[in-house]
């Protein structure tokens, strides 16, 4: 085994730790109380005045349409009093098919106003549900944040004395095998580095199971390390009984 792959081996197995403390952390009670609270948080102002904003087109539509109602239901009377004092059958006719219309208009901005007030109604209710959420997710913030900034304190020791082993090892460490190293690490892969077993004759990666070209089977043989193409993971071959 190459130096190169055995620094990157010793450096996972001391990174395993940290990143062990790291998921013990993220996977916290008070993790996750403080993340969904700041979630919730950084979004609800944007919520609220979205809701705002829609209830003042909402009142403005209501306002009009009431308006609209009291117009036709005026007019209606007008009708209703032109018919009392007219005496031309014709007219009468014309009068009386007038007022059915206004008649079926006020029905209708009737079923308006209830709608937009049914529609004034719910947003009023929304906006006191997220109002009240807002209350509860401050308090549940005020109340996580210290208690998860507690616990990382709590970590900081053994945090320090594994990132310091780690940066030592890293000065002996290939540049580009690093960086790759690194990159995977960031994305949440994680043990990044595997070994196969080359006197076990099998091409699939470790991880993914994904069989591996001859090319690729050859140049693990010669010593190299190389990143499955699937799933991205380092792999290296080794023999049991070779040194
Ligand atoms: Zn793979």
């Amino acid at each position: 085994m190459s130096e190169q792959i055995k620094l990157i081996v010793e450096y996972q197995e001391i990174d395993k730790n940290l990143k062990l403390i790291e998921d013990e952390v993220n996977g916290s009670e008070e993790a996750k109380k403080y993340l969904s609270a700041r979630k919730f948080l950084s979004t609800v102002k944007e919520t609220l005045s979205e809701l705002e904003s829609k209830a003042q087109t909402v009142t403005e539509n209501y306002n009009k349409a009431v308006k609209d109602f009291e117009e036709y239901l005026e007019k209606a009377k007008e009708y209703e009093k032109t018919v009392e004092t007219c005496e031309n059958e014709e007219e009468l006719e014309y009068l009386k098919k007038k007022f059915l219309d206004v008649c079926a208009q006020i029905e209708k901005m009737e079923q308006t106003v209830n709608a937009l007030s049914k529609e004034m109604q719910d947003l009023y209710n929304e906006y006191g549900k997220l109002a009240k959420s807002n209350n509860a997710m401050k308090a549940q913030y005020n109340e996580y944040a210290p208690k998860l900034e507690e616990l990382k304190n709590s970590k900081k020791g053994e945090v320090t004395e594994l990132k310091s082993k780690l940066k030592k090892l890293e000065e002996s460490i290939d540049k580009t095998l690093m960086e790759k190293y690194t990159l995977r690490r960031k994305d949440k892969k994680f043990p990044i580095v595997f070994g196969l077993d080359l006197s076990k004759k099998s091409n699939h990666c470790p991880f993914c199971m994904m069989s591996m070209p001859i090319s690729f089977m050859e140049d693990l043989s010669s010593g190299e390390i190389k990143e499955c193409e699937s799933c991205h993971r380092l792999i290296y071959g080794f023999e049991p009984n070779k040194k």
